[in-house]
């Protein structure tokens, strides 16, 4: 398959040369890796200090942002502007994060919808993928600096049990990013490639991957057939990581200096000099016995037994985690040839000996923890770039496949350099009660909007019984084939009711065309987003204004007189918005609709309003 490389500054293609980054773009920090002549190498920054980028974002004054380590300075300050684990909400729905919301210092969203979150900053409504996008910028530039060179290409890592939205979401956040995203890699698999397991031919073993990182823990274990990785099973827990073992010794400290709890919650401060105090001795003891410091005038101290017993207990959850991931792969531990260490919290020794001592094995640390996800993606994109000889490159799609949704929008089911053969399946739903055909149109292209990328072919999805919006549940299937030839078909999952069309996705099309392409898509892809934005939110107040309508019907008899005339006049105010081509004004009316009328609805225990948004509507 043929590669492009772009020079998006000149808008012009260059054949091959330039270079492909590695990215590890993680939930408490973030790193750019290249290979320099043969060898994966990470980034500093200007100040030549640390290869990791923080991963937070501030919102100053003067629609300023700031990422990385001064962003980190406004955490305690101004936590409603300073976004961090932006990871965590990548891909999600407002369903899937309202368990953990009280995690967030930030505004996160409430919409009581299946679409996704957003975050609101002042009087702007976020994506996680534009603040992703704001670190992935942060990276870029970065290495750009550092290389003197454009940089345009890009493989990005992420956990192995992202699901198709999120990776999706991270794929979006690298094209914001000004970044053509050659593939999305697992972070097991990055973290194997950096001490060069998988590079060989004929290779076939079984790996674990032990992953504790700031706020995440993962195991993955993962079979290597001849460079081929597949993941056998992942386990983990996504609260548990080194801020667990920070603060553990606040605790202990708070206790042993019999300071009221309430205290160190309320003077934010001493909270926050004790909280990077705790960081500090953590990554101390990794090395020392023993651990002093002063705050004004209290004197902290803890010694490395003291430590060690305070986060065994949270060692012991990973390894039952282990212990479980194995059990889902039916292993043994004696099955597992080699274990890899990945993430900042691998260097505390007790860590090390627990789970050395667990597998049975030595494990693989000589790499840095912190590293060695990036390290192992600047390899993957030296083995894309074709410079790894013995590495076989799969087949793989050259344009991402979709079919229209609502408003024109493109939603990609087969993302581009996907390899082929491919099967994906995704759900959608109507957008109008009774709808009895569906039309189905499919396309090829990288653009947010239909109107812009190629169109495959389009049919109907005929005699679907009627029923009220949003509760057919219709499964598109795209099957892609070795030869190019993509099968896309439908089906109603109430009545089965079914239909398909076989389509030649790369007929007609010339490798020049689909660089041309990708390079319009680079160069839109911050005004495509925003109309994306604008068509997503007034769908969303579309379907907002139809529930509430309909909710007022059904339960006027549960209403006040005023209830009922402030609901509607909220909807008056969206129905509004809707006319203008302002994204944040329609956020902030549906916001203040939906928070007005939750209470109510939830008194009228109303499922149906619930229920009748579900699912992204075609
Ligand atoms: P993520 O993958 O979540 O972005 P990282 O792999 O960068 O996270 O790990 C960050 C965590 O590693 C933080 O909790 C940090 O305190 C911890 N860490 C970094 N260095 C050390 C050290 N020397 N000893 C113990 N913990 C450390
Ligand atoms: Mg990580």
């Amino acid at each position: 398959m043929a590669k492009f490389s772009i020079n998006l500054k000149e808008g012009k293609l260059k054949k091959d040369s330039d270079i492909i980054v590695g990215i590890d773009l993680g939930t408490t920090n973030s790193l750019v890796a290249y290979m320099d002549n043969g060898k994966a190498v990470a980034v500093k920054g200007k100040n030549g200090k640390s290869t990791l980028v923080p991963s937070i974002i501030y919102f100053g004054p003067d629609e300023q942002i700031w990422v990385g380590d001064p962003a980190r300075e406004k955490l305690a300050t101004e936590p409603q502007n300073t976004i961090y684990s932006i990871k965590r909400l990548m891909g999600k729905s407002y369903g899937d994060v309202a368990d953990f919301e009280q995690y967030f210092g930030y505004k996160v969203i409430d919409e009581d919808t299946e679409s996704l979150v957003k975050i609101r900053v002042k009087d702007k409504f976020y994506t996680p993928i534009e603040l992703s996008a704001e670190i992935l910028k942060e990276l870029k530039q970065r290495i750009e600096a550092d290389l003197d060179t454009i940089v345009s290409r890009a493989v990005i890592t992420v956990p192995a049990y992202f699901n198709d939205a999120q990776r999706q979401a991270t794929r979006d956040a690298g094209k914001l990013a000004g970044l053509d995203v050659l593939r999305i890699v697992n972070e097991p698999t990055a973290a194997s490639l950096a001490y060069g397991i998988g590079l060989e031919k004929g290779e076939d073993q079984l790996i674990a991957v032990f992953d504790l990182g700031g706020g995440t823990f993962d195991i993955s274990i993962l079979q290597i057939q001849d460079g081929i990785f597949e993941v056998l099973a992942t386990h983990g827990d996504t609260f548990l990581g080194g801020d667990d073992f920070d603060r553990a010794i606040l605790d202990y400290w708070v206790d042993q200096k019999g300071l009221a709890p309430e205290v160190v919650r309320e003077n934010k401060k001493l909270g926050q000099s004790l909280r990077l105090k705790a960081e500090e001795a953590k990554k101390q003891l990794s090395l020392n016995d023993k651990f002093e410091a002063t705050i004004d005038d209290l004197e902290l101290s803890l010694d490395r037994k003291t430590f060690e017993s305070l986060i065994q207990p949270l060692i012991k959850r990973t390894l039952d985690s282990c212990a479980n991931a194995l059990k889902d792969a039916k292993l043994n531990v004696s099955d597992i040839q080699h274990v890899v260490m990945v993430g900042g919290s691998t260097r505390v020794p007790l860590v090390k000996q627990q789970v050395a001592n667990f597998f049975q094995k030595e494990i693989y640390d000589a790499l840095d923890p912190d590293e060695v996800v990036a390290l192992g993606a600047a390899i993957q994109a030296d083995v894309l770039a074709g410079n790894q000889k013995d590495v076989l490159l799969l087949d793989i799609t050259p344009l991402s496949l979709g079919i229209e949704t609502v408003g024109g929008l493109m939603d990609v089911i087969i993302p581009r350099n996907s390899k082929i053969p491919s099967r994906v399946g995704r759900q959608y739903t109507t957008s109008v009660d009774g709808q009895k055909n569906l039309k189905i149109a499919v396309y090829q292209g990288e653009r947010d909007l239909v109107e812009h990328n190629r169109k495959l072919g389009e049919f109907i999805l005929k005699e679907i019984p009627p029923m009220p919006a949003g509760l057919p549940k219709i499964e598109i299937q795209f099957l892609l084939n070795a030869d190019g030839i993509l099968k896309v078909k439908a089906k109603e999952l109430r009545s089965n009711v079914e239909q398909e069309i076989e389509i030649r996705s790369q007929y007609g099309i010339s490798e020049e065309e689909m660089a041309k392409m990708l390079i319009e898509s680079l160069k839109n892809a911050e005004t495509d987003m925003k109309t994306r934005a604008l068509l997503e939110a007034r769908n969303e107040a579309n379907n907002i204004i139809l529930s509430a309508g309909k909710f007022i019907k059904q339960h006027q008899a549960i209403l006040s007189e005023e209830e009922l005339n402030q609901t509607i006049a909220l909807t008056e105010v969206l129905k509004s918005t809707v006319k203008e081509a302002d994204k944040d004004a329609i956020n902030r009316a549906m916001d203040a609709l939906n928070q007005y009328t939750a209470p109510l609805a939830h008194r009228a225990m109303d499922v149906t309003i619930a229920q009748a948004m579900k699912g992204k509507k075609i």
